[in-house]
């Protein structure tokens, strides 16, 4: 946002608020209001000095509220040096001195957030609210960028997931009686609450290569909050140690057990992948179960959406 379309939504918004106020108004000042109270100030401190002249409680409440002073030839609304903490000049401003004032204070304390904006305005200023501050700095698209992205850096940060209380598996499935190009085994990967699946050849259970794939998953995906494993506390915390070596920012905690009955399905399906995958092999009279791993993926989570789309009924596979 440019800075004359931060100073036009600035004054509308300023304008809303006064709109509002009406005669509650104890903080904004028209210029006319403004002129106008140094000129009663003026007469009152005149009539307060002349004896015999007609004093009336109104003349003593305007000297303790306010004072005039003369900087370069010009009249300034100040408010009364004596009530002023260390005896400070303390400036009344004008609406539409607003804007300026607030915003070289901004810059002048490096886009300081609210509370240092309070301070350092009020050591000038006596009639600019917390309100009036805010209203600036809602419009500062530098700052509201920076609360939006508390941290900078060359990683991306994770992707939330959509539930708080996302889950996810990770289990292997041992085949190392089939090694295949040294792949012995299968991370089978499953997102709790949506049932997707995914699969990946390993070559070993190794936490840095389970850890690596997972980081895939993770910046394609999203990450969940809490991951599980069959395979034991002390692997899914291995696990995490590397992912978090890997990608600092990601947050994501080893679950606890869960309960039997979601065990038993993950049990059913990793045998049911195992179970694909030798239908697979056998369909395709092959022993490269890693190719495989795409089409098991496949056709598992179609399952997911039967009915809605039949894009392909066969995982014929040919090597090139
Ligand atoms: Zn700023």
């Amino acid at each position: 946002m440019d800075h004359n379309e931060m100073r036009r939504r600035f004054t509308k918004n300023i304008n809303a608020i006064i709109e509002i106020k009406r005669d509650d108004n104890k903080s904004f000042l028209s210029v006319d209001e403004y002129n106008k109270r140094i000129d009663e100030v003026k007469e009152a401190k005149a009539l307060l000095s002349t004896p015999g002249s007609e004093k009336g409680m109104k003349h003593y409440r305007r000297v303790r509220k306010y004072d005039v002073i003369t900087i370069g030839g010009k009249d300034r609304l100040i408010k009364p040096v004596a009530q002023t903490a260390e005896s400070k000049v303390l400036y009344y401003v004008t609406n539409g001195e607003l804007f300026d004032i607030i915003h070289n204070a901004h810059l002048a304390i490096g886009h300081g957030g609210r509370n240092r904006m309070i301070a350092e305005i009020n050591k000038l200023y006596c009639n600019i609210t917390k309100k009036t501050i805010m209203v600036y700095l809602r419009l500062c698209t530098q700052c509201q960028k920076k609360s939006s992205t508390p941290k900078k850096g060359l990683v991306p940060r994770p992707i939330p997931h959509s539930n708080l209380n996302s889950r996810a598996q990770v289990d292997l499935i041992d085949m190392q009686s089939q090694s295949y190009n040294d792949y012995r085994f299968i991370m089978v990967y499953q997102d709790h609450l949506t049932k997707f699946v995914l699969l990946k050849p390993l070559r070993t259970k190794r936490a840095e290569e389970v850890a690596f794939n997972l980081l895939e998953i993770y910046t394609t995906f999203g990450a969940p909050l809490i991951l599980h494993s069959d395979n034991g506390r002390e692997f899914v915390n291995s696990v995490l140690v590397d992912l978090h070596a890997m990608w600092p920012e990601v947050k994501i905690v080893h679950g606890k057990p869960r309960h039997s009955q979601s065990q038993g399905s993950v049990e059913r399906a990793n045998r049911d992948i195992e179970e694909m995958l030798g239908a697979w092999m056998d369909e395709n009279q092959t022993t490269d179960w890693p190719s495989g791993m795409k089409f098991i993926q496949f056709k598992k989570n179609r399952a997911l959406h039967s009915g809605k789309w039949v894009l392909c009924n066969t995982t014929k596979f040919r090597k090139i």
